[in-house]
């Protein structure tokens, strides 16, 4: 799919633009395997880069603007870098953002013509977003001629969210995104921002399951787990509750109200889980994985209470399909999607029964991707 994709802006390029880009670039879209709710914590995340993504063919202009074509919206967006203003909710904010993050961090910016078509789904929970800031950073990097840190690339890509469209993330969207690597997913530390990659384990593959149920109200209750979470850490004494262990959490959870202990108590425990599943990956240990990320959802729904039905039945679903070894939601939770691990002989067939079996007891149509861990932003050529 990628391939095809990559010719696609290739040759609407070269259809608009009237020559063949003189460079092609893309960056993939996430899914999280465990470590939910834990980024705002300064804990720990294990997300892999999905073989899903932005793509851009583009070539360098001297004339410090940046026109580009979105295949996805049908439509042209041009601005000057010099003069850029906002026009809130249009897809160009996200290049316009970073093209800002990147030049206020005193990086001298050249402009381009380009392309841009993306085959994560917009909107899904598999940041796409994401995915289209590294991918115009690595544009930039193209133009501009500045190295690529994926650290302090995905901090930028970031603040333009953050900053500019006016989106509160974290950084493990754009960290996976940046720093994401082949066959592997990458534990973040999301207080140091230190990163190591960890291999999935061998004849497995990532299923995604997209509920078809979207998020609504998911603001409100997201600052509320926020608040819930930030009044632990000053109970516990502590500057995030990544700085609380279990037999801590356990040993004074008593004096707690229910509610803010039932928070506490899934950050804590998830940010262990998340340690486990990253030891049980490198021992190629899937059985294990999978235990974690069926606990993962437990909490989540129990103590995080962030789940909606369509994410446990299709959760429920995927625990009784052929070769399913775990499953979880996955991202910020009320809607959006799930994902599985999945023995990757009988894949194909777990996605046919597992999307059947959803639909019946849902009369909702659900997307399934087998998905296979990518390289983090590149230039392709
Ligand atoms: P998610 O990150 O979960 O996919 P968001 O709402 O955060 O959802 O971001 C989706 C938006 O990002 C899209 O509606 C679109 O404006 C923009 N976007 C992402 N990738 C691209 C792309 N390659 N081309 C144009 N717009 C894109
Ligand atoms: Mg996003």
């Amino acid at each position: 799919m990628s391939t095809s994709l990559q010719q696609l802006v290739i040759e609407t390029f070269q259809q608009r633009f009237g020559s063949a880009p003189s460079a092609v670039v893309r960056a993939p879209g996430r899914v999280n395997l465990i470590g939910e709710h834990t980024d705002y914590n300064d804990g720990f995340v294990l997300p892999m880069a999905i073989d899903r993504a932005s793509w851009i063919a583009l070539r360098p202009r001297k004339d410090g603007r940046v026109t580009i074509f979105s295949q996805s919206h049908n439509e042209s967006a041009e601005f000057d870098l010099a003069k850029m203003t906002k026009n809130p909710h249009h897809w160009s904010e996200y290049v316009k953002g970073t093209a800002w993050a990147l030049q206020e961090a005193g990086l001298k910016l050249n402009g381009w013509d380009g392309v841009t078509g993306c085959d994560v789904p917009l909107g899904a929970g598999l940041s796409s977003s994401a995915s289209f800031e590294m991918a115009v950073a690595r544009a930039f990097e193209v133009t501009s001629g500045f190295t690529w840190d994926p650290a302090k690339m995905a901090l930028l890509g970031q603040k333009a969210e953050n900053k500019w469209v006016g989106v509160n993330c974290g950084i493990m969207d754009q960290m996976i995104s940046a720093a994401g690597k082949k066959g592997h997913a990458l534990l973040i530390d999301c207080r140091s921002l230190a990163h190591q990659l960890v291999p999935l384990p061998p004849k497995t593959v990532v299923v995604i399951l997209d509920t078809a149920t979207r998020r609504g109200l998911v603001g409100s209750a997201y600052n509320e787990r926020r608040a819930q979470c930030e009044a632990a850490a000053k109970f516990f004494g502590v500057k995030a509750l990544r700085d609380v262990s279990v037999a801590q959490f356990n040993a004074k959870a008593s004096q707690l109200d229910e509610t803010t202990s039932k928070r506490a108590r899934h950050v804590v425990t998830e940010d262990e889980r998340t340690a486990q599943a990253a030891v049980a990956m490198r021992a190629g240990d899937a059985k294990t994985l999978g235990k974690l990320m069926d606990a993962s959802h437990e909490s989540l729904k129990n103590d995080f209470e962030v789940t909606n039905d369509a994410l446990n039945v299709i959760v429920e679903c995927a625990r009784h399909g052929k070769g399913c070894i775990g499953a979880r939601m996955t991202g910020a939770g009320f809607g959006g999607c799930a994902v599985a691990l999945v023995e990757e002989n009988v894949a194909e067939n777990f996605t046919k029964t597992v999307a059947a079996d959803y639909e019946k007891a849902t009369k909702l149509k659900p997307s399934l991707y087998v998905c296979h861990p990518s390289n983090g932003a590149e230039i392709v050529r």
